[in-house]
């Protein structure tokens, strides 16, 4: 019955929950940084299903690994660990600051965690009062009530009833905003390095100093939502390397998995001994499966060869929207880091990015939007020049058919 099917876009209109909105094209294969839809068209991908697959599409050592593993054990639950999940721990403590992990299957389960064991540090080492978790607007955390709150758009969180209490949002890149909220009763502060959702605003050095500074003053948590930026995307295995502030608690997912569902909490002993047996969960987290997938995806992109070519690959990338912003004058400005690039509509075509995206994928381009004003460029961190250099003169035919079709 399954093989008869008509399968189409209508179908998505008659049963799905409408809580997206698709573009009219049903990818079907993908193979590095290419895919193809039903029809055989085929697509560069500079969105890699926002900022998740890593190495690209079917790359031979995640297939190998999830292949490998489908043979030899899919599922335990956390009645009992298993040797990928055991491996995979060990090389992410090895690689960064952390001493512990926690395991679940997604960006937000990540955060949740991570909020979840910020209240309850504070609680068993300072007692109730010290709750407050301080976010930043425009932030972006997941969707769970937790996390979508946290998260700095109550347009995201509004109309689900009484939200969780004691979040406050300051402003990204204003130290002065946190110091005004920032007390004895705050728990932890959260940011991301590089503000992705929210139109990829890279957080200054001395804005994430100064915050670090004032979470040790208040005995605060400071949290790295590295969700978007983490597992190489900026160049370094995680984005806070850059600035040389470290964490206390870090998630990751997205790119952990290079598109095989897996989320991480990283923190340290001290912090992480007060989830205790019982205190938080999750059925999937730490599966087989994802850590083996997530194991070789760490091993091939924590090399200095791929975390080079991310940089490199930032740079033709930046040289070719420059080219193109000269010829169309499209953009204010291109900001981000490695390969997580929002390019800025200039004031003719603010509120935009959404024609510049359906016109990329009329030119056979995959790209992003982060709001309505950037275009966000998140592919493969291994996508090889010939496909930027292919993907960008679609994305020029993109440009061109958005000034000429549709002027401001
Ligand atoms: N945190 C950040 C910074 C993100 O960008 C996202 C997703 O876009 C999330 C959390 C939520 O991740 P997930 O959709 O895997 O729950």
């Amino acid at each position: 019955m399954t093989a008869q099917m008509q399968v189409t876009r209508a179908l998505f209109d008659e049963v799905m929950v409408p809580n997206y909105a698709p573009a009219q094209l049903i990818p079907v294969k993908g193979q590095g940084s290419r895919v193809w839809d039903q029809s055989g068209r085929d697509y560069i991908d500079f969105a890699g299903g926002i900022a998740v697959s890593s190495l690209g599409h079917c790359h031979p050592a995640l297939v190998g690994a999830l292949k490998h593993q489908a043979e030899q054990l899919w599922h335990l639950s956390n009645v009992l660990t298993n040797e990928p999940a055991l491996r995979l721990a060990k090389k992410l403590v090895d690689a960064t600051f952390a001493e512990k992990v926690y395991f679940c299957n997604s960006g937000a389960e990540a955060n949740e965690a991570a909020f979840k064991l910020a209240r309850r540090w504070a609680l068993d080492n300072y007692g109730a009062q010290k709750q407050d978790i301080i976010s930043f607007s425009k932030s972006f955390h997941g969707r769970t009530f937790f996390t979508v709150t946290v998260g700095g758009q109550a347009s995201y969180s509004d109309g689900f009833g009484p939200k969780p209490g004691a979040i406050l949002h300051a402003e990204f890149n204003n130290l002065d905003s946190v110091k005004a909220l920032i007390t004895e009763h705050t728990c932890a502060v959260v940011l991301e390095p590089i503000q992705g959702e929210g139109g990829i605003i890279p957080g200054d050095d001395e804005f994430l100093r100064g915050v670090r500074q004032l979470c040790d003053q208040h005995n605060a948590l400071l949290i790295m939502d590295e969700v978007q930026t983490g597992v190489g995307r900026t160049g370094k295995l995680f984005a806070y390397m850059h600035s040389g502030v470290t964490p206390d608690i870090l998630t990751s997912a997205k790119s952990l998995g290079g598109g095989f569902p897996v989320g991480a909490m990283l923190t340290t002993e001290t912090v992480a001994k007060h989830l205790k047996v019982g205190t938080h969960g999750s059925t999937y987290g730490g599966n087989p499966l994802a850590c083996a997938v997530a194991e070789a995806a760490i091993d091939t992109i924590n090399s200095p060869e791929v975390l080079q070519g991310v940089l490199r690959n930032e740079q033709l990338f930046r040289e070719c929207l420059t080219a193109i912003n000269d010829k169309y004058q499209v953009f204010a400005e291109v900001r981000g880091k490695g390969m997580l690039l929002g390019a800025v509509l200039n004031e003719r075509y603010k509120g935009r990015s959404r024609d510049f995206f359906l016109a990329s994928a009329d030119q056979g381009l995959l790209a992003l939007v982060a709001g309505v004003d950037v275009i966000r460029f998140a592919p493969s961190l291994v996508i090889t020049e010939q496909e930027i250099r292919e993907g960008m003169q679609r994305f020029e035919a993109a440009v061109k058919q958005v000034t000429e079709l549709q002027p401001a």
